[in-house]
């Protein structure tokens, strides 16, 4: 095989969840662009059409699928019906995600479980989920964070839900290696997103971070696609259990 294969997803099918928006929006649309058909998932269905049409543009298949990651049975159903109506899944994209600052002497246990459950309850199930039908192999791509490598203030929830999964990541790799199933993090660094929106609000803030960062820019969506093709395509066949920051040189520097 040439090398002209090694990024391309043609033939490959793929679920990206939270694509209504933000990071997994322009991931799941990266994935199309690549060859992929790619089932895309939000709470709210109808949320998805700006996904939906992106993709079809391309030329590619897109189903949108309702999806509550913290609900274990819709998990199932939803990672089915993809499966079903893709004929197949090679490619899960863990993108959904919940944070909310707070100092943690006044983090709730409504809090802790709404950022658990979504961010490290929901990737573990879904990624059971999508196992299953990943009969012929496939690439499970995890969306952690710098605070797997940093500790952040008031975002301890947050911190400890990316942190667990980047343990998922690394210990799912090494249990399914043998079933041809490779498990990879993407790291994203700081990204203005409906998320982050609050942050970008300030001035202040902004210029201390971009003081910390080498490249002195925030990351646009678009910097994320090429180590979402490059962990979903036959280019990193040999690489499981790692985690990729995209940061501008954020990590490399502190
Ligand atoms: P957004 O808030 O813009 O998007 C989050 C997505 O997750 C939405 O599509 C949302 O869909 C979905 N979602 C939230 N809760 C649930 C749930 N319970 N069930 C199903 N879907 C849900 O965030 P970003 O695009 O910024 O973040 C995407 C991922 O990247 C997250 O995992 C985040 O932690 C991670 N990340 C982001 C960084 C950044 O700087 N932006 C930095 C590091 C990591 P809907 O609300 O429509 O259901």
């Amino acid at each position: 095989m040439g090398d002209a294969s090694l990024f391309d997803l043609t033939g490959q099918t793929a679920l990206v969840t939270g694509a209504s928006r933000g990071i997994g929006q322009e991931i799941a649309v990266a994935l199309a662009r690549a060859g992929a058909d790619v089932a895309v998932t939000a709470r709210a269905a109808a949320s998805l059409g700006a996904c939906v049409a992106a993709i079809e543009a391309l030329g590619r298949r897109a189903v949108p699928l309702a999806l509550d990651v913290r609900d274990v049975a819709q998990v199932t159903t939803a990672v089915n019906a993809a499966a079903d109506q893709l004929g197949g899944l090679s490619i899960l994209v863990n993108n959904a995600g919940a944070e909310e600052v707070m100092p943690s002497l006044d983090v709730t246990e409504a809090l802790w479980d709404k950022i658990l459950d979504t961010n490290l309850k929901g990737a573990f199930f879904c990624a059971q989920a999508a196992a299953k039908r990943m009969t012929a192999g496939g690439s499970i791509i995890n969306l952690c964070s710098l605070t797997t490598e940093v500790g952040i203030p008031t975002a301890v929830p947050y911190g400890s839900s990316k942190t667990g999964l980047l343990g998922m990541t690394r210990a799912l790799a090494a249990e399914w290696a043998a079933l041809g199933i490779r498990v990879n993090a993407i790291a994203p660094g700081y990204f203005r997103t409906a998320m982050t929106e609050a942050f970008y609000q300030s001035d202040a803030w902004q210029q201390a971070m971009l003081a910390k960062i080498p490249m002195a820019r925030f990351g646009e969506l678009r910097d994320l696609d090429g180590i979402a093709v490059f962990l979903a395509a036959r280019a990193s066949g040999y690489i499981t259990g790692q985690c990729f920051p995209v940061d501008g040189g954020f990590l490399a520097s502190i």
